[in-house]
């Protein structure tokens, strides 16, 4: 697979702050690549780069073979872009929301009304067509922006924070969506702070802190790697917490770590440890496959970043 939008020690700065510090990665074509990291800690700012609305203070990045420095026009043309807010203006119906956005890219109206036709279709609004913006559940102004994301046609598609709001009904529709456009061929890069929806969705991510990137990889390997094949969950008064901290210090192959009153342990190897091992009552041990929120977490650590 070739490579479609590559950035190379990309650097933002407002003012003395650095947003983006100097990160590199490359999104290869037709897959869904994601970037996850906690708030504040540069994706928008990365995302806002890539889809040329803001420039770039240092380093290399192209959009599909153009470099956004040159061909901003070109490179918005080609792009879909799902903004983190729905920004549709709300004294237009839905269909004309799409109709303005279609006049954009200079398109010929009868392509527009049709790519308007499949869009509204593909995400369910076709019934809403002629209602205004403020008419809408929150919902369904979020499907209409990801939809509006479509009339251009693009090969890639750029959507920050796609579900964010959305109920679960609605969350698992746009899941399946994006899905299915992927399998069309259409490269996606998104941003979400929901681990289910990048396990879900992301062929590959990177994980990104401080506007550096600190883990990239496919989701199962950065599970694989940093949070083991098992997490034990175990909820310990102050009397049991040495002696238990004892035991597992003793034993191989697991990392612990300790919050409040939680211990959690991630075994790596081996086949696990059992609740008899650990001298603990069944009661206070929660057995689980690890998830991309371990990683995560174990990552950007628990403490809140803004
Ligand atoms: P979130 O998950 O909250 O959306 P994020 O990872 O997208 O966070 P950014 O919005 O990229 O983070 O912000 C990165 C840093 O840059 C933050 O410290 C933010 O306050 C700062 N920042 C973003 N936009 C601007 C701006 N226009 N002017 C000044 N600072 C900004």
């Amino acid at each position: 697979m070739s490579d479609i939008i590559c950035a190379r020690d990309l650097v933002k700065r407002y003012g003395a702050l650095t947003a983006v510090d100097g990160i590199s990665f490359s999104v290869r074509a037709g897959e869904c690549f994601g970037f996850l990291g906690p708030n504040g800690a540069g994706k928008t700012t990365t995302i806002r780069m890539i889809t040329c609305v803001s420039p770039v203070t240092g380093g290399e990045l192209t959009v599909d073979g153009m470099d956004v420095r040159r061909e901003p026009r070109r490179i918005k043309g080609a792009i879909g872009v799902v903004p983190q807010e729905n920004n549709l203006d709300p004294d237009l119906s839905v269909r004309q929301n799409l109709q303005v956005y279609g006049r954009y890219f200079d398109l010929p109206p009868r392509l527009v009304n049709e790519r308007i036709g499949e869009a509204l279709e593909l995400f369910q609004l076709s019934h809403r067509q002629d209602d205004r913006i403020a008419s809408l559940s929150s919902g369904m102004q979020r499907r209409l922006t990801i939809a509006r994301g479509l009339i251009n046609s693009p090969r890639i598609l750029v959507l920050d924070e796609p579900t964010t709001g959305l109920d679960p009904q609605a969350r698992h529709m746009v899941w399946q969506k994006l899905r299915q456009l992927r399998s069309q061929g259409v490269t996606m890069l998104l941003t979400t702070h929901y681990m289910e929806e990048a396990a879900h969705l992301c062929d590959r991510l990177v994980i990104i802190f401080q506007g550096k990137i600190i883990a990239e990889e496919t989701p199962a390997a950065l599970i694989d790697r940093f949070a083991g094949r098992e997490v034990v969950e175990v909820h310990v008064g102050e009397a049991e917490r040495r002696p238990l901290m004892e035991r597992l210090d003793a034993m191989d192959g697991v990392t612990v770590e300790e919050v409040e009153d939680i211990i959690y342990v991630y075994v790596r190897a081996g086949d696990g440890i059992d609740a008899a091992a650990l001298k603990l009552e069944a009661s206070k041990v929660v057995y689980r496959r690890p998830n991309l929120e371990d990683v995560f977490l174990r990552l950007t650590g628990r403490g809140l970043q803004e």
